[in-house]
């Protein structure tokens, strides 16, 4: 049986907030929905888990959108996730093939490229944005990600993401976790977690032996009192519709919507999932007409 997708939090004395996301069927969704090669869905992959850590990671905020935007031949990585545990995104170049690490590693870093920009927007349920960028440390993601939230939200973090990629292109493995420091958290805590983690070795060998993340939280906290606070299972979703197409074309000036009735039909793919909208020239009147 397929396991589930999952995120769960937990935290310690309210000091430390930690955050494990399973992605696996969400990546291998992903996978499918783009054609991504290996490369492609490790990064996609990657940047996805770090979104749904995100999205989890307080209570008041909605949804949160990732943009890794490097130097290098993947790309753009877009991850946007939503409702706490439902998560999309593609990459701008989901066939991309280069050479594999020496250590024989697929080369996410190669790929979304050392230099350029993370951006990341929240949105809060009162429809508020507070969007804020950082430079890329390494274009691998995690540490990206963990920079960003030192340098744009003042947050100590250590962040682990990996997806494993079989040689069939099918996904092995995907996931990670997210560790927080809120104010009042002691060194002494932080480096106690941080000789915890180099317990772990490499997180897709984790979780290529443990499906289920399971005996995870126990190295990351261990010697430490801590409780579950939640979990959901997650999902990989769309928030396309056609009616949002709708809206997009409704939105369009006078101008716009004069040319696109001139032709026989308008066809409209969503970047996210690859769903496509076709609207008639008739239907494309009617749109227009009443509204
Ligand atoms: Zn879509």
């Amino acid at each position: 049986m397929q396991l589930e997708d999952k995120i769960i939090h937990y935290t310690c004395d309210e000091l430390i907030r930690v955050s494990i996301a399973l992605t696996r069927n969400i990546t291998e969704t992903a996978r499918q929905h783009h054609h991504l090669s290996p490369v492609a869905s490790a990064a996609l992959g990657r940047t996805m888990t770090g979104a749904l850590l995100l999205a989890g990671d307080y209570k008041n905020h909605e949804g949160v959108s990732l943009r890794f935007s490097g130097d290098g031949p993947l790309g753009t990585v877009h991850a946007d996730a939503f409702d706490t545990n439902k998560v999309r995104g593609y990459v701008d170049n989901p066939s991309l093939d280069i050479p594999l690490k020496p250590n024989g590693k697929l080369d996410v870093g190669g790929a979304v490229g050392p230099h350029g920009q993370v951006t990341i927007t929240r949105f809060t349920p009162e429809k508020t944005t507070y969007t804020s960028q950082s430079d890329l440390v390494s274009g691998e993601i995690a540490e990206d990600l963990a920079y960003y939230l030192l340098t744009s939200e003042q947050i100590f973090s250590t962040v682990s993401l990996g997806v494993l990629v079989e040689r069939d292109y099918t996904i092995a493995a995907s996931g990670g976790f997210l560790v927080q420091a809120l104010p009042g958290a002691t060194d002494e805590d932080l480096s106690r977690i941080e000789a915890n983690i180099t317990q772990i070795g490499p997180i897709t060998t984790y979780l290529r032996n443990h499906l289920e993340g399971e005996g995870l939280i126990d190295i990351i906290l261990s010697g430490m009192h801590y409780k579950e606070l939640f979990r959901q299972n997650a999902y990989w979703q769309c928030t396309c519709s056609r009616k949002r197409i709708e809206n997009v074309l409704l939105s369009l000036c006078e101008q716009d919507k004069k040319d696109l009735l001139k032709d026989p039909q308008v066809e409209m793919t969503c970047h996210y999932c690859g769903a496509k909208y076709i609207i008639s020239h008739d239907e494309l009147v009617q749109l227009f007409q009443h509204n």
